[in-house]
Formats: structure tokens, C-alpha cells, sequence
């Protein structure tokens, strides 16, 4: 992997040369600056690589596996994750700006486990068998049901730019263990590692056409969610793009999962340890520059105690070390993009010319002075039906809304269309219990920020998705429940 940086579609086994000469500039966040020229893959290049996942899937050795020869598969392509942390997690930070710690720590890291966790989960998820009896005009007849989980056939996964290679091996790991074969899409933004996938996949020798990978813009996405021959969809993105996901697969009505964006609320209450509290919410919200989904972008605090927490959250932000993303000892990187760092700007501005004061940032650093930078910034005094209030900012902004009383906090918690996470704390055992049940949310974190047991259920309610991931919730998406019912007895 030490080498240029691979920039064409995987398809088939290996990479191609695209079907059509299109390109698009790929920009590095820290420096503002082009980092590959990738290839876009276009209609004819897509065709290819879904011919190429349905000739794997209809005709190859993958779907036929057993569980365990695929887990070995599988097992080996997160080895070649492990062998090659550094060089993944420095490419990875360079295309998204993460910063290189969290890249190789976390998301690298994260990458080969989910490949390996879910080899292991469909090695042991057993499948259902029951025993019955249909008696009828006179017939006594005895049933064995057997459901079988065979795969779906061919998956589309479509993925966003924030922590391309952990989402792509967390929607890979169980399309690929369950049988299916699939054609990858990383987002335009940043999709090298996604990219180098590729190889990793050819060096653990998974059979040609089982991962094919096509970088490209948003028609690249919308070619595979429409084409006939795609059986499923698994897309994580904006909720805008999540509908035109779902318009688009009902022509041919495929089985969709959405894992959409959220606006989580922190709800801090006076009883709580603040100072946990506030690492935990600075780093909900500030962790990856406020990109990710399930960001706490909105703290909802207890007035008694709103002044002395919100210090503290300063004096957490005020430690945070801001620079390049690939310095080890950086916390904080760039955001994404020059249009991205526009729209967080627009945000603020709207809420500051409402009125809103700025209690940090609010703006880009000194130094830095190239790349994308923007402050960790804090809203407050915001009127709470406020743009900022409501809508996913998905970048380094907290809101601040102040309670009086738990009802108040579980109904500003709750006025809002998504219902991806909400983080509570409070060190009365009762309350957590009593506030988690009263949230609309599909996730509740009690004085932890998302900590993850893969078992678990992952998704949105409301607005932030459809479907959940994790464990058994995803082997079941990839999978086609098959009823084959056996009998003996007496037929009259
Ligand atoms: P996006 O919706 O703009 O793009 C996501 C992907 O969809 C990209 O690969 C893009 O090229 C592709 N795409 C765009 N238009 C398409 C179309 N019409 N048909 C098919 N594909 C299309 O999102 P983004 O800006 O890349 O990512 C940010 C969003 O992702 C945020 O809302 C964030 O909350 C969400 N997100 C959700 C989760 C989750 O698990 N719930 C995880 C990470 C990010």
C-alpha cells in the first residue's frame, strides 16, 4: 500500500480503468489544496460493477460458502485493516481532517473489528426450526417449519464522508458474512480508504466481484439505488438525500435501510457529577468537529446549575488542542469542506442576527489559516425554535436551552423531527430510567457518551432512519427469512 493513492473503481477483483472519462477534484480539508483526482464512476461503470456483484452472487463460490469460510475471508481482509492502521489512518485523516489519533485509534481500529464481529455473529446465529399441525376436513397432518436465512443477493451500500472506512465495514461485515456480494459507494468528499479497500480485500483473497467499489457524485448513488438488478439498499446520509434513497428504490421495491442525521439533545440535570458531564457533552459534541451523527449538539441544562456547567464545558474546550490533523497530538481538525464550513457559518450568523450570543468560537482561528478550521463554537440565549436549535447543524455548534423542571427537559428534548440519540446526565438512578422511557429517541446514553456493544440495536427514530443495525438486526436485513415447511401424516 505504500504507493500512489488508488483513485479508480474496484470491479470484479481489480481496478479498472472507468467506463467514462469523468473525474472530480478530491481536496484535502487541511490545506484547502487537492489531495487525488478520482475517478466518477458513471452509468456504465456502475452496470459493470452490479453485473459483476450479480455474477458473484448468482454464479459464485461466496453465496454457497459456509459461514465460517467466509468468516475466514472476512477475518483476513481485517487483518490486512490491522497490517496496514497507520497508512489507512493517515489517509484518512488527511481526506477528512480527523485527526490522525482518532483515525488509527478509533476508526481503523473499529474497521477491522466490525469485519470481525459480524464473521463471528453469522457464524453462530442459529436459524429457526418449529413443529406443528394443520388438522383440517379430516386431514391430520404434522408440519416441521424450517426458516432458512439465505442472503439477499446483491447489496448497494451508499456512505457519507464522515468516517468513511468504520461505516463501510460496519454495512460490509454483515452484507458480506450473511452471502451477499455488493457494490460500495463512498461519498465524493472523501473516499480514498474506501478506495483501498479494494486491495485489502484482493490480498485476503475474497473472490472477485463480492466487493466492487465505485467512487463518484451523487448520480453514481442514485444509478445503483434505481438499477433493477440491486436487491437492497443500505445507505447512511442526510435526510434529504435518505428520501430520494427511498423514492428511488420503490420502482424496483428493494429492501432500504436509512441511517439518517440527528440533532441529539444533552440533557444535564442538577444532580449529575457536571464535571463528567461536562467532558462527556464537550466531547459528544466536539469530537470529529461536530460531524457525526450522533453528536450532542444540543445541551439542555438545568438552570440552577446552567452557569457554573457551561464554564466548565469552556474550561473543557479551552484545552483542546486545534491544529494538523495528521500531529498525534491534535484533537481537533479542519471540517470537510469550504461549502460545509459556509453553512456552519450561515447557521451562526442566522442565530446571532436573532439574537444569540456567541459564548465561544463562532468563527475560523487565526492559525490555522489554511484549510477548513472553525471554532468549537457555543450558541446562547437562542429562541427555541431557532434554525440552530432545530436543524442538524452536523458541524462544531452547541445549542443552549435552559429547565426548570424534568418535564420541561424531556419536552424540549423531544421537539424535534429526528430521534437518532439523546445522552442523559443525572446520578439519580430513577430519573435516568424515568426520562430514557419519555424520550423519542432511538438511542439512550446514561452518563457515557456513545459507548457501543456491536450486538446492540444502532438506528434513528423518527426522521434520523429506518431499520437498525447491529448484531442480529443487521444479519437479518441482509437475509431472506425462507419458509420451508416439511409434513407426514394423513392427507384426506
Ligand atoms: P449526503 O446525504 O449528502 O451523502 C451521503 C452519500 O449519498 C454520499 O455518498 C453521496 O454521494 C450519496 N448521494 C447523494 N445524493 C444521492 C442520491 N440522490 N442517491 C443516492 N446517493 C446519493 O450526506 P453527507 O453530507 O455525505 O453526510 C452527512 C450526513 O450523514 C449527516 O446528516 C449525518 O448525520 C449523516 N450520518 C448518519 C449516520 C448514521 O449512522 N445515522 C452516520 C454518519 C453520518
Amino acid at each position: 500500500m505504500e504507493r500512489q493513492i488508488e483513485t479508480r473503481p474496484f470491479v470484479g477483483g481489480r481496478y479498472v480503468e472507468p467506463d467514462e472519462p469523468r473525474t472530480f477534484i478530491d481536496v484535502e480539508p487541511a490545506s484547502g489544496r487537492e489531495l487525488a483526482l478520482v475517478a466518477n464512476a458513471g452509468p456504465k461503470t456502475v452496470a459493470h460493477a452490479i453485473a459483476a456483484a450479480r455474477e458473484a452472487a448468482d454464479g459464485g463460490p461466496w453465496p454457497r460458502m459456509s459461514a465460517e469460510t467466509r468468516a475466514n475471508v472476512l477475518n483476513r481482509m481485517a487483518d490486512g485493516i490491522e497490517k496496514h492502521a497507520r497508512e489507512l489512518g493517515t489517509l484518512e485523516a488527511r481526506d477528512v481532517g480527523k485527526p490522525v489519533s482518532e483515525c488509527v485509534n478509533h476508526d481503523v481500529a473499529r474497521a477491522a473489528r466490525n469485519l470481525r464481529f459480524f464473521a463471528a455473529a453469522a457464524q453462530s446465529w442459529t436459524q429457526e426450526a418449529s413443529f406443528g399441525d394443520a388438522k383440517f376436513l379430516g386431514a391430520d397432518l404434522h408440519l416441521l417449519n424450517v426458516t432458512a436465512r439465505p442472503p439477499l443477493g446483491v447489496g448497494a451500500i451508499i456512505i457519507p464522508w464522515n468516517s468513511p472506512l468504520m461505516l463501510a465495514t460496519w454495512n460490509l461485515g454483515p452484507c458480506l458474512a450473511a452471502g451477499n456480494t455488493c457494490v460500495l459507494k463512498p461519498s465524493e468528499l472523501a473516499p480514498l480508504t474506501c478506495i483501498a479497500l479494494g486491495e485489502i480485500a484482493a490480498e485476503a483473497k475474497l473472490p472477485p466481484g463480492v466487493l466492487n467499489v465505485v467512487p463518484g457524485l451523487a448520480d453514481t448513488g442514485s444509478a445503483l439505488v434505481t438499477h433493477p438488478d440491486v436487491d437492497a439498499v443500505a445507505f447512511t446520509g442526510g435526510v434529504a438525500t435518505g428520501r430520494s434513497v427511498m423514492a428511488g428504490a420503490a420502482e424496483s421495491l428493494k429492501r432500504v435501510m436509512l441511517e439518517l442525521g440527528g440533532k441529539s439533545p444533552n440533557l444535564v440535570f442538577a444532580d449529575a457529577d457536571l464535571k463528567r458531564a461536562a467532558s462527556g457533552v464537550a466531547r459528544s459534541i466536539f469530537r470529529s468537529q461536530g460531524q457525526s451523527c450522533v453528536a450532542g449538539s444540543r445541551l439542555l441544562v438545568e438552570s440552577q446549575v446552567a452557569d457554573r456547567f457551561l464554564a466548565m464545558l469552556l474550561d473543557e474546550i479551552g484545552r483542546l488542542r486545534i491544529g494538523d490533523p495528521l500531529d498525534d497530538k491534535t484533537d481537533y481538525g479542519p471540517l470537510i469542506s469550504a461549502a460545509h464550513r459556509e453553512r456552519v457559518r450561515s447557521f451562526v450568523a442566522e442565530a446571532v442576527a436573532a439574537g444569540a450570543e456567541i459564548l465561544t468560537g463562532g468563527k475560523a482561528p487565526e492559525h490555522p489559516a489554511e484549510g477548513f478550521y472553525y471554532l468549537p463554537t457555543i450558541l446562547d440565549r437562542l429562541t427555541p425554535r431557532s434554525r440552530a436549535v432545530c436543524e442538524e447543524i452536523f458541524g462544531p455548534v452547541l445549542t443552549v436551552e435552559r429547565f426548570d423542571e424534568e418535564d420541561e427537559a424531556v419536552a424540549l428534548a423531544n421537539a424535534s423531527r429526528y430521534g437518532l440519540a439523546a445522552y442523559l446526565w443525572t446520578s439519580k438512578i430513577e430519573r435516568a430510567l424515568r426520562v430514557a422511557d419519555r424520550l423519542k429517541t432511538a438511542m439512550v446514553w446514561v452518563n457515557s457518551f456513545f459507548l457501543r456493544d456491536l450486538r446492540t440495536p444502532f438506528g434513528g427514530a423518527r426522521q434520523s432512519g429506518l431499520g437498525r443495525q447491529g448484531g442480529r438486526y443487521s444479519l437479518e436485513f441482509w437475509t431472506e427469512p425462507k419458509l420451508v415447511c416439511m409434513t407426514w401424516g394423513e392427507e384426506k
